[in-house]
């Protein structure tokens, strides 16, 4: 067992330790998760670039104005994305055959209240050692996404390999204005180590969900702290910091803001058994984006 998966596992009986007392994890543990060469680190997705904030508080503020804050109905949307998956496969390991059906139908049920759809279109199989020990904005990465991507921005592109330090997936957020590397840099990178079946407790494949979610434009719940727009949704309760584990009373770190801390939300750091749903403001913010950043681009 090597060193970091000796780390990761101390962490998580550290977790199961902290869920059974009911408490939620202290700061200092919270800070082990930041990525770094050593721990493990349940999403990278990259922050939100300065064109993407501008374009985005503008749609915010177009919500907020349409109808007094009326929302598109997810239920009476229809979106289907068209995806094309990229396996890559080391010299002495590959990802199991039916890991694609499996993560597919697991978006496909969580997006469904959403009324977003996932079409596979097209799989790759690459075996390239380099590749699959991609990390996060290496060389490894623009090189495997200039050979593999495609389709047009409103296509998926996903990326399942086997993450090094630790991390469990990223996604770049839409831009307004995408110039060509920015297109060829879109798509989703993700474990296969915490896909379906994977390494407890992010075994049920809702990494994926979590970063389809920044690659339909939605923010971490506790983006912005108790303070300022947060993540930009109403309907989020404001939060302080990322809640890990499952605690069975979710905490209430911004107490002079409605609601308690959403460990329930798919835009959070819970395990995966935790994260059950999107709320209708983000629901909206992503077929809104979709529309507006991706759709026939
Ligand atoms: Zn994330």
């Amino acid at each position: 067992m090597d060193f970091r998966l000796l780390l990761l596992r101390l962490l998580l009986l550290l977790d199961l330790l902290y869920m059974a007392a009911g408490l939620a994890r202290p700061p200092q543990l919270q800070d082990a998760h930041r990525p770094s060469s050593d721990s493990f680190s349940r999403c990278g997705s990259y922050k939100p670039s300065k064109a993407n904030k501008e374009a985005s508080q503008q749609l915010f503020a177009a919500e907020n104005v349409a109808a007094g804050g009326a929302q598109t109905s997810a239920q009476s949307a229809s979106l289907t994305v068209n995806v094309y998956v990229h396996i890559i496969d080391g010299e002495d390991e590959a990802i199991p055959q039916e890991f694609v059906s499996e993560q597919l139908s697991v978006i496909n049920s969580n997006f469904g209240p959403c009324g977003i759809a996932f079409n596979l279109v097209g799989v790759t199989h690459t075996v390239n050692p380099a590749w699959f020990y991609v990390t996060m904005d290496s060389r490894e990465e623009a090189d495997m996404k200039a050979a593999l991507r495609q389709g047009g921005y409103g296509d998926l592109n996903i990326y399942f390999a086997h993450l090094q330090q630790g991390m469990l997936g990223w996604c770049p957020f839409p831009e307004p204005d995408p110039t060509a590397e920015d297109r060829i840099m879109d798509g989703c990178v993700v474990s296969y180590l915490y896909g379906p079946g994977g390494e407890a407790p992010y075994n049920m494949g809702r990494t994926l969900t979590h970063e389809l979610g920044h690659w339909f434009n939605l923010y971490h719940t506790f983006q912005g702290g108790c303070n300022g727009g947060g993540d930009g949704v109403d309907d989020t309760p404001a939060q302080a910091s990322a809640v890990y584990g499952c605690p069975a009373a979710a905490p209430d770190s911004c107490p002079d803001s409605p609601g308690v801390d959403p460990v329930h939300n798919y835009m959070g750091y819970s395990d995966d058994q935790c994260m059950t749903e999107f709320t209708q403001g983000q629901m909206s913010r992503m077929l809104r984006s979709y529309a507006l950043f991706r759709a026939g681009r």
